[in-house]
């Protein structure tokens, strides 16, 4: 369970370069479409182990227009209102400008939890703003600098006991009894998704479309944008780090990341190969889904087995496409083939769908897109606390867990902390002499039961004698 924190502040203040500090990622994403605004930006941070979520909401530099801060101002408030806590930049060197007491005011409205950053303090420079910043009335300002990374430990302080707050509520959410089901404790709880934080509704669902070199990534990105773009040709990407599309699937506005478009500005052959596996974890971090687009003519190659593994360790919904499937002969053979072989090699992966499709023809990209929008919907989904009881209560009668040393371990009671993964809370007694198999039996269960194939469960167990 992590927080999420907002980079609120007028423009040039730092905001980007702090997040990209971060997030560990250098690049900024790009819209490749001109006249669409670039929207808020999220990215997983660590900041000395302490991991976050961080929304940036630069983006509006360019616009010069009246309604420059009309807008400005809506994406402010939306990305407050996705955060559990915003750091509010100022630019030590230029002082408190009018348009930073805008920024507060907005964030006094809100009643938002604040951290106010003088930034470009490096060195001795930004007194002069640190002081003014006092005068904002948002609290002690914290000196930093984005740029040259000093002032990060202060920060890290300032957030440790906001990550301690959000761990705590996890934990309150716990049931203290056995409960008893009754359908109210269905309905309320499965009205809180509602209230948690999942702002899909407005954020593009982000896509990664991963895979070895001429697996088909760009030809599957442009047919689903249902028009010859440029990516295939010399010029692409030469001056973009990475190229992400939105575009709308019925209703759901989707935003695919090309990693593609990155790869083909490397002229030198041989360093192809090693500069793809690297666009493709940079996509898998920032994607929700990530589609692993497979050759049927050489599937699950080391690199794809890799970069499957890599998208379940970071937690993302994965679907397995197997493209140029025209090309293949024996297709009902090799189907069922494929999916021995997946499940064989990529067991952690568990359920997850596996499509096959030709890009070149555009054949089941519509199941496609279907896979993906399933297993984002599984990703984001929430177990009511009350079945997730019943059914631990069921899961532990069923095959009681072991008795290390003939002490029994207890499995008290459950719920789920987090979604986008899973993850799922169990208060036991001598956690840590829980073994792996148990926890395997309880995740696959969880998966069974709860119908939550293909996406990463995670687990913890907490220590309660
Ligand atoms: P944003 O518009 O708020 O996202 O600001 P940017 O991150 O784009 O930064 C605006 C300018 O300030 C860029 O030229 C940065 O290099 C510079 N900048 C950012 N952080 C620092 C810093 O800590 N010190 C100094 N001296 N310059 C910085
Ligand atoms: P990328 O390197 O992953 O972006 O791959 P490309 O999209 O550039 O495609 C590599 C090659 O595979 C090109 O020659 C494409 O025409 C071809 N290709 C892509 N998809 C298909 C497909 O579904 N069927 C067939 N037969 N060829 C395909």
């Amino acid at each position: 369970m992590s927080f999420t924190l907002a980079i609120v502040g007028r423009p040039n203040v730092g905001k980007s370069t702090l997040f990209n500090r971060l997030v560990g990622r250098r690049l900024a994403l790009v819209d490749d479409q001109p006249g669409v605004t670039r929207d808020l930006r999220e990215g997983e941070a660590k900041l000395q182990g302490l991991p976050f979520t961080v929304i940036d909401t630069a983006g509006l530099e360019e616009a010069t227009d009246e309604s420059l801060q009309g807008r400005m101002r809506a994406l402010t408030e939306r990305a407050v209102g996705m955060a559990d806590v915003c750091l509010f930049l100022v630019d030590g060197r230029t002082g408190i400008l009018p348009a930073d007491e805008v920024f507060a005011d907005i964030l006094r409205r809100k009643s938002a939890r604040v951290i106010l950053g003088v930034n470009k303090a490096e060195g001795h420079a930004g007194e002069s703003g640190f002081l003014e910043a006092y005068s904002l009335g948002l609290g002690d300002p914290v000196r930093m600098s984005a740029e040259h990374g000093e002032g990060m430990s202060d920060l890290y302080d300032m957030l440790v006991p906001i990550a301690e707050e959000f761990e705590e509520r996890a934990l309150r959410d716990t049931p203290e009894t056995d409960v008893i089901l009754t359908d109210e404790d269905f309905e309320e709880d499965g009205d809180s998704l509602g209230g948690s934080r999942e702002f899909t509704f407005e954020k593009p669902l982000q896509i990664a479309v991963v895979g070895r070199p001429n697996a088909g990534k760009s030809t599957l990105i442009n047919k689903l944008l249902g028009e010859e773009r440029l990516l295939t040709g010399p010029e692409a990407g030469i001056t973009r780090d990475s190229i992400s599309v939105t575009m709308d699937w019925n209703d759901t506005p989707v935003r695919v990341f090309d990693t593609a478009g990155m790869r083909k500005k490397a002229k030198v052959q041989e360093k192809l190969e090693k500069l793809s596996v690297s666009d493709g974890l940079r996509a898998v971090k920032f994607a929700e889904v990530v589609v692993v687009l497979l050759d049927v003519s050489i599937p699950f190659e080391q690199q794809d087995l890799r970069i499957a593994d890599l998208a379940e360790r970071e937690g993302r919904a994965v679907v397995i496409a197997v493209n140029k499937w025209d090309e293949e002969g024996d297709k009902s053979n090799k189907a069922k083939l494929l999916r021995e072989e997946f499940a064989r090699l990529l067991p952690q992966l568990k359920g997850a769908q596996l499509v096959t499709v030709s890009a070149k023809t555009g054949k089941n990209l519509d199941k496609l897109q279907e896979a993906i929008l399933k297993a984002h919907e599984i990703w984001n989904r929430r177990v009511p606390t009350a079945r997730l009881n019943s059914w631990l209560k069921a899961m532990t009668e069923a095959h009681p867990p072991p008795a290390p040393g003939g002490r029994r371990i207890r499995l008290r009671y459950m719920t789920q902390a987090k979604t986008r993964p899973p993850g799922f809370v169990v208060m036991c007694s001598y956690a840590d002499k829980l073994n792996d198999s148990y926890k395997r039996y309880l995740i696959n269960g969880l998966r069974i039961d709860f119908d939550m194939p293909g996406t990463p469960i995670r687990l913890w167990f907490r220590d309660q004698a």
